[in-house]
């Protein structure tokens, strides 16, 4: 979205991608809960989605569960994307407006001098330099890019989400609905994902709290997830990966650079989704790009645009979502067993957070006022 967003405002763009093929291999269980978001930013190519779901169901630790399903099919419901074909399509869009791609081809180095920055890269085996006044790396959870700017991006074990993923093949999916578990055996400080990707197949997978996690047990519990519940299914793929689940990074920018999406820790603390938040901070990015080149000040006061405009809307929401996440992280089994069952009989699909949390509240006060629930709404 960046290098689209900047080649359509004439700037001369060279998008770098270390892998083979754009989009592959994905890591990701490809869901966007709001279609709208999605469509707000870019027109959805029908290819580009693997299915559409207009619910969510949610489980609680004792098997009982509760579900949102929306009536307005067009407005509000989820894409699961083919996040290859996606991915690809991006790229491609950002080609089509005049931006060189150039795959198979990995930075390795980056130094800025005399406000040029001058990038290192092996591009199929060769090694090149790449010139370039302004640099926005999109460079994913492992950000190199940050690091050569000397830019802080370390988390918190307690801060990222260690995951795990199967695209399976069952015939026991409900492809209608995007499912979620939860439990602290089950999955410690995070969620199993069951997202319907049509025909008989899923993304199946589970995101851990880091600083809960050990070497293998993302895998190991999710095995143990599908023994239960899945025991048929056929494992087609395997993902592995993290997400940042921090509150907003201090700093995104400095002389010349400009981060998005992972790399800025820009994901949803709460859901680990991220897919629409790095589209949004990478237009922006874009936009920046263009005015900054065309006043012809690249350096961090001239890059405070971009910083200033993701963190008055991304950053916002994000604030608000960690301290969400820190309080449902408060949450013992039987806590969750408990305010799922006040949610019985009741229509939540309408409701945001806040007005979630109000109601669960008022359903059980005393455990939610221990818990600090009222701090939490206020901060909503
Ligand atoms: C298991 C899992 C499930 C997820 N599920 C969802 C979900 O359902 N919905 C959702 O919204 N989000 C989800 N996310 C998060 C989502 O995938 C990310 O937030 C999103 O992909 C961030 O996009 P990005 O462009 O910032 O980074 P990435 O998608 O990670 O892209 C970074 C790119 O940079 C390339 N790169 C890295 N280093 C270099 C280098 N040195 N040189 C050249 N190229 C380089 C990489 O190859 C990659 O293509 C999930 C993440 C995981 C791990």
């Amino acid at each position: 979205m960046a290098a689209k967003t900047a080649a359509e405002l004439g700037l001369y763009v060279v998008l770098v991608e270390k892998r083979q093929e754009i989009g592959e291999p994905i890591r990701c269980a490809e869901g966007v809960s709001q279609r709208s978001e999605l469509r707000e930013l870019i027109t959805v190519q029908p290819d580009w989605i693997s299915t559409e779901v207009n619910g969510v169901r949610l489980h609680s630790p004792n098997n009982d569960n509760v579900s949102m399903t929306v009536d307005n099919r067009e407005e509000v419901g989820g894409y699961i994307l083919e996040r290859k074909t996606f991915d690809r399509g991006l790229a491609l869009q950002a080609a089509c407006a005049g931006a060189e791609v150039l795959v198979k081809t990995r930075a390795t180095g980056l130094i800025r001098k005399d406000d040029l920055c001058t990038v290192s890269v092996i591009c199929q085996g060769e090694s090149l330099q790449i010139e370039a006044p302004l640099i926005i790396g999109a460079d994913g959870v492992e950000s190199k890019v940050a690091r050569w700017a000397g830019i802080d991006t370390r988390l918190k074990p307690e801060d990222i989400m260690v995951c795990a993923q199967y695209l399976v093949l069952d015939d026991c999916i409900d492809q209608e609905y995007c499912e979620f578990f939860f439990g602290n055996r089950m999955a410690p400080g995070g969620y199993v994902w069951i997202f319907p990707k049509g025909g008989r197949l899923a993304n199946v997978g589970i995101g851990i709290q880091g600083s809960q996690s050990c070497p293998g047990e993302p895998i190991r519990l999710l095995d143990r997830f599908m023994q239960r519940r899945m025991p048929r299914a056929k494992i087609l793929q395997i993902v592995a990966g993290g997400i940042p689940t921090s509150g907003p990074m201090n700093n995104t920018t400095s002389d010349g650079i400009m981060l998005v999406g992972d790399a800025a820790h820009q994901s949803d603390p709460l859901t680990g989704g991220g897919i629409i938040n790095a589209m949004r901070a990478g237009v922006m990015a874009g936009q920046t790009a263009g005015k900054a080149i065309s006043s012809g000040d690249v350096s961090t006061a001239g890059l405070k645009e971009y910083e200033d405009r993701w963190r008055s809307s991304i950053g916002k929401q994000i604030e608000k979502r960690y301290n969400a996440k820190n309080f449902f992280l408060k949450l013992t089994d039987d806590d969750l067993n408990h305010l799922a069952g006040s949610l019985h009989g009741m229509d939540i699909s309408r409701m945001d957070m806040r007005d979630l949390l109000w109601f669960l509240f008022k359903q059980n006060p005393k455990l939610l006022w221990n818990l600090g629930v009222l701090n939490l709404i206020d901060k909503l």
